[in-house]
């Protein structure tokens, strides 16, 4: 059995980074758990141009590297492995690891993010981050004159379609059905669009381009039952399509890397986000419903999903964690979590 952390941060993204550097500053000798993918989502993308600080934009490899050389120069410790399980009901707390490991831990950040949901279309890995994308308010930017996809007929698909439309020349929303899950008020929005045209009952099976062009293309395929991919996959007769577009967006969701949690305390709203305990103010703390369980970055945070605010509320994570550690008894089975007051600034 390994000695007691103080702190073991769970993913190494923006937000597992910026708690790191935190924790570290504060002499907490924070343990970084890198999960399956160290660095998180920001190393899918090239180009990063609305993180403040790189006026001419700076390369996603690139932030994360400069973001763990300056935690590990204040002494943050990284190491493999995900949590698969936590038995957070006492006191030091357990992670048992994907390497077989169990780590025992005072206090936890969880800032292990929400992974957007892939197609499965041909050309989709090699293509993430060179004009297919899964955050229109990151990169619809790069797509000034273009026509692009986005798949998707929810809220979050309409909204991306929405935003896209201020730069792109046109933008057709691809739905494998023929009515959109968006409520009534965004799917209006975006059909009285000029720029928006919707494609029914198609679904997108194939991407095409390079890592020195972008997107050039992609096949769709469709059918007016719905679920066109689906007949196209068991050798069914559907109408296959080639599209020029410079750029295609998926918005068919996140999934809040969370499962680790099931079994415990931690209050997960239906979609599985941790819910922090603000109330209906998210952003007032990190704190979860255990004692010494905090939560940042994207897997706490369903609307905004941007870097900036994931490593906001990692900085917060790893602040509040300091002060509950402080107060803390070390040995008890339910320490008391401080209530911060305005005696506290
Ligand atoms: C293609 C693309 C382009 C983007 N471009 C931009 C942009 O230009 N600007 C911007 O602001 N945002 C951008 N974003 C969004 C941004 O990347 C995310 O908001 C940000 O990465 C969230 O950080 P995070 O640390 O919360 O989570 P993530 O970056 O998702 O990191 C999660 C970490 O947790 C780890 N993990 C997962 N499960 C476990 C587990 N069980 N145990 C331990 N560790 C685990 C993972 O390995 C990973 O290290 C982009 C996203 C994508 C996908």
């Amino acid at each position: 059995m390994s000695d007691v952390h103080d702190l073991v941060v769970a993913g190494s993204g923006v937000a597992g980074l910026s708690a790191a550097v935190y924790a570290a500053r504060a002499d907490l000798d924070p343990l970084v758990l890198e999960g399956d993918e160290p660095g998180g989502q920001l190393t899918l993308t090239t180009d990063v141009e609305n993180y403040l600080g790189f006026p001419d934009g700076v390369g996603g490899m690139e932030l994360i590297q400069r973001g763990r050389d300056q935690a590990e120069r204040f002494g943050a410790e990284f190491r493999h492995g995900s949590i698969e399980a936590a038995d957070l009901d006492g006191r030091p707390m357990e992670l048992s690891l994907s390497t077989g490991e169990t780590l025992r831990t005072r206090a936890l950040v969880v800032a292990t993010g929400a992974s957007a949901r892939w197609v499965g279309a041909d050309g989709e890995d090699e293509l993430m981050g060179y004009g297919l994308s899964t955050c229109a308010t990151c990169d619809g930017a790069f797509h000034r004159g273009d026509d692009v996809l986005v798949v998707g007929g929810g809220d979050s698909a309409m909204e991306e379609a929405l935003f896209l439309a201020k730069f792109a020349d046109s933008v057709t929303v691809l739905h494998r059905r023929a009515d959109l899950r968006a409520s009534e008020i965004m799917a209006e929005r975006a059909r009285e669009h000029d720029d928006i045209e919707f494609a029914w009952n198609t679904e997108l099976v194939a991407i095409h381009g390079s890592t020195e062009e972008g997107v050039t293309g992609a096949t769709v395929v469709s059918h007016p039952d719905g679920h066109p991919a689906e007949t196209y996959e068991a050798g069914g007769d559907v109408t296959m399509d080639e599209l020029d577009v410079g750029g295609v967006f998926y918005a068919i969701g996140h999934e809040p890397n969370t499962e680790f949690f099931r079994d415990t305390a931690v209050e997960l709203d239906d979609s599985g986000y941790v819910q922090t305990a603000g109330g209906g103010d998210a952003w007032a703390t990190t704190e979860t419903a255990v004692d010494g369980v905090f939560a940042a970055g994207d897997v706490m945070d369903p609307d905004y999903q941007q870097a900036v605010t994931a490593a906001g509320t990692g900085s917060m994570a790893a602040l509040d964690a300091e002060t509950w550690l402080e107060a803390a008894p070390l040995d008890s089975a339910q320490p008391a979590v401080p209530v911060p007051s305005e005696a506290d600034d």
